[in-house]
């Protein structure tokens, strides 16, 4: 297939939810130009590209990307080369791009971190704004010596988002007692409404009423350093691993008691007042227990000073 024939399909595809065109009339207009006028490629691409927005009535950002639906991920998730996808992001920072290649380049963050992009000069994208929003679709992943980055080309989409972002930093890591487990810990019911998850007080969801909610572990933990206090979530998955109990011997364990708060209990005796090294993704005020190391004690200076002072 020629490069004119694969444009002129790609761009079809572009529009096909907003205009009546076949690729036979899109490729004799990208024809004409090139072969006419001797127009290059990828300017006579954008030159049919607005006649088509023209006609449609559409904005640049409203029109499809090419290449199909790419998979939205968070940032985090951003963990392989070469990979298509779309991500709803904050740009963080923007820096002096070094190649005139380069037409942005700079930092985006959502809730789960930070990531490098850089925008093609060619990409014919409008300019993103430091501290806005956006919906983009079809980004390509890079990886360079174990970093990643995403790379906006001419398929992607640009959309500004209406809402606004917390950025989160990569990871934190926190040293010191677990002082406290709080309600809402251990085995508890969520909410089984789609996107909902919510957790479950007496059976009801705050917004969708009395429900036949599905059993989760969860912690709420309050690690001390010392210092200050650290609000520390443990997911299912850490739950199990911090504390030994997995989700079906929770299920037990409160059958047996008939009462689910048997469980949170357990895993206070097991937990409480031990020194942990707990690190992951910050969320708010939350640190999300991705890691969890059992310590032997304090590690802090005073207890260094108190050892010294008893040798
Ligand atoms: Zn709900």
């Amino acid at each position: 297939m020629s490069d004119v024939r694969q444009h002129a399909e790609e761009i079809r595809e572009q529009f096909s939810e907003h205009l009546d065109v076949t690729v036979d009339e899109v490729e004799q207009r990208l024809d004409n130009l090139v072969n006419e006028y001797r127009v290059p490629l990828e300017e006579a691409r954008r030159s049919v590209v607005s006649h088509y927005l023209d006609e449609a009535g559409l904005d640049r950002d409203e029109i499809r990307s090419g290449g199909g639906g790419s998979e939205q991920v968070s940032v985090e998730d951003v963990d392989e080369d070469e990979q298509w996808l779309s991500l709803t992001a904050k740009v963080v920072d923007l820096w002096e791009p070094r190649s005139d290649a380069v037409g942005q380049v700079g930092l985006l963050g959502d809730e789960t971190g930070t990531i490098k992009f850089t925008k093609w000069a060619d990409s014919d994208l409008p300019e993103l704004e430091e501290g806005a929003v956006y919906h983009l679709g079809n980004l390509v992943s890079d990886e360079y010596q174990g970093n990643y980055s995403v790379k906006l080309n001419r398929t992607t989409t640009v959309a500004e988002a209406d809402e606004d972002i917390e950025v989160g930093d990569d990871t934190a890591e926190v040293e010191g007692a677990l002082v406290d487990i709080q309600s809402g810990s251990g085995l508890i019911k969520r909410c089984p409404a789609e996107d909902c998850t919510r957790v479950l007080q007496n059976g009801r969801c705050s917004e969708h009423g009395e429900v036949e909610g599905e059993f989760d572990l969860r912690i709420k933990g309050v690690l001390d350093d010392g210092l200050e206090v650290h609000e520390v979530i443990f997911d299912k998955e850490a739950t199990e691993e911090f504390t030994g109990i997995g989700l079906q011997e929770a299920q037990d364990m409160a059958m047996d008691a008939l009462d689910t708060t048997v469980v949170a209990e357990e895993m206070r005796e097991k937990t409480l007042g031990r020194y942990y090294r707990v690190s992951g993704p910050t969320m708010g005020r939350y640190l999300l227990a991705d890691e969890v190391e059992t310590l032997a004690g304090p590690t802090d200076a005073e207890d260094v000073l108190i050892k010294a002072r008893s040798i």
